[in-house]
């Protein structure tokens, strides 16, 4: 699991509780918003956690989120 100290999650504000994003730094954040309906998330909807390419070889959380999330068409 990416772990929110990393340098690369601290640069993209990736929090694994999409609620502890910091809104004040990460304004486009939306309540909804997650790694789970996120259109790079490698899990299927609902799972858990899952793979994203912006974090290659480990998995974020599908209840995550980061300021590249682009939602799933
Ligand atoms: Fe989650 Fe999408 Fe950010 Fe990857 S890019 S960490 S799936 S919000």
């Amino acid at each position: 699991m990416v772990d929110e100290k990393d340098a690369t999650a601290g640069s993209l504000g990736y929090k694994p509780d999409a609620s502890k994003v910091d809104k004040t730094k990460f304004p486009k954040f939306a309540a909804g918003q997650n790694c789970g309906s996120c259109a790079l998330f490698q899990g299927k909807a609902g799972d858990a956690a899952g793979g994203c390419p912006l974090f290659a070889g480990k998995q974020v959380a599908g209840t995550g989120w980061c300021s590249a999330y682009s939602k799933k068409a």
